[in-house]
């Protein structure tokens, strides 16, 4: 054993109650995310170590850079926990090092070893100067920060730092349904629910023949990108196209959208019952549209009582795109293909509606019966096979 990548996790290590449960969840979407890989697992509650082939060395780095629940990780070198096996290892591993000005880090988190932290860092400064030429040190602003952390059987030596992604792993949380159209604000709200360990499964709302199997395979793709940063994503997708009609041929014009967005609701609401979600997320942003004032979401939550969260309520739609870049989502979502929403959606959408208005203009409508059918006919999207299900 000479080197492993060691992980300090992220927020998860302020939960105290739940350390255990946290780890092992992290452990399992590990396990799961480098399942290809020849990889071992070593952890205790404040770090874990991956054993790996060198060959895997870069892979390792970016595919970890995806995981929700570590803070940051490290290529380390290992050696024993004892003095000389310590200075010995140094002495090595600083010749592979590339830098000019340099600072000790001493964790000893192995209270037993002869000599505290404060003792040790000038000695192993000693060690790197006597052994690497042309570099001094710089405590305020060095190149390279050398950390040294002593644990019970082994000691970790590292010059390097990847930040992880931070958050809480995938699944602690529980399940939610993300409601997903191909937009640009939807994949974002749910990586951001992910990252808060949320097991998401999205729902996609579509409605052929007005809206196309483009716009349907763009929604996969999406899926497919979140999928990265999860443990997997299960898709249901909603045939809404005889609500919409139903809609659209009964209700007036300027509360199409407002109507239509309840329906979704109470479809949401009664999904996530039968999934056992504990809530619903979406990618609603104030004041962006009619439907997403501060008016048309009390009238449009009013349907359900259900948590709904917004993870990006309260960002510019220019914060938004920053995320949907970061996270490879955003050139799909740009593609012009029709949503259901954009398809119905009337020349002067209201702005402030009211409970009162929307339920009358609802009455319009018997639509119970098409709900149930709506539901109903829900399906789980797998690959290729359910083409048939809707040409
Ligand atoms: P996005 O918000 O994803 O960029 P958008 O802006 O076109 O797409 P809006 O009309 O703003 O969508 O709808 C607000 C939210 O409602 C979306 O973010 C999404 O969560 C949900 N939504 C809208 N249309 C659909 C759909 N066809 N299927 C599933 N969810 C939808
Ligand atoms: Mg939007």
């Amino acid at each position: 054993m000479d080197k492993v990548i060691l992980i300090k996790y992220g927020e998860l290590t302020t939960k105290k109650g739940n350390r255990n449960f946290f780890i092992k969840t992290l452990t399992k979407n590990i396990e799961n995310k480098l399942k290809n890989l020849n990889i071992e697992i070593e952890k205790d509650l404040s770090r874990m170590y991956i054993h790996y082939k060198e060959e895997d060395e870069l892979l390792l780095i970016n595919k970890i850079h995806e995981i929700f629940g570590i803070h940051s990780y490290h290529i380390a070198y290992v050696t024993n926990s004892n003095i000389e096996s310590i200075k010995e290892k140094l002495i090595k591993t600083v010749q592979l090092e590339n830098f000019k000005t340099f600072k000790i880090k001493v964790k000893r988190s192995d209270k037993s070893f002869p000599k505290t932290s404060v003792e040790l860092a000038p000695i192993f400064g000693g060690i790197v100067l006597k052994n690497k030429n042309n570099i001094k040190v710089d405590v305020n602003n060095p190149d390279t920060i050398i950390h040294i952390e002593i644990r019970e059987k082994y000691t970790y030596i590292y010059y390097n730092e990847y930040k992880g992604l931070g958050g809480y792993p995938c699944g602690i949380q529980g399940k939610g349904l993300l409601m997903l159209s191909g937009g640009i604000d939807s994949p974002v709200a749910g990586y951001l629910a992910m990252k808060r360990g949320i097991k998401v499964e999205a729902v996609y709302f579509e409605a052929i023949p007005h809206t196309s199997l483009e716009a349907r395979e763009k929604v996969i793709t999406l899926v497919n990108k979140l999928k990265v940063y999860s443990c997997d994503i299960k898709l249901h997708i909603v045939p809404f196209t005889k609500i919409q009609e139903e809609i659209y041929k009964n209700v007036s014009p300027n509360y199409v959208i407002t109507i239509m967005r309840r329906m979704m609701y109470r479809i949401m609401e009664s999904l996530s019952k039968k999934e056992k979600a504990k809530v619903i997320i979406n990618g609603e942003s104030i004041g962006q549209v009619a439907s997403q004032t501060l008016s048309s979401m009390y009238v449009i939550n009013n349907v359900t009582n259900m948590p709904v969260i917004r993870p990006v309520a309260c960002l510019d739609k220019l914060e938004i795109i920053d995320i949907a870049k970061k996270i490879d989502t955003y050139n799909t979502s740009i593609l012009p293909y029709e949503d259901c929403c954009t398809v119905f959606v009337p020349k002067h959408p209201i702005i402030n509606p009211t409970l009162e208005e929307t339920l009358k203009e609802e009455a319009k409508i018997n639509y119970e019966s098409i709900l149930k059918e709506t539901i109903d006919n829900t399906f789980i999207y797998k690959e290729e096979k359910n083409y048939e299900n809707i040409l």
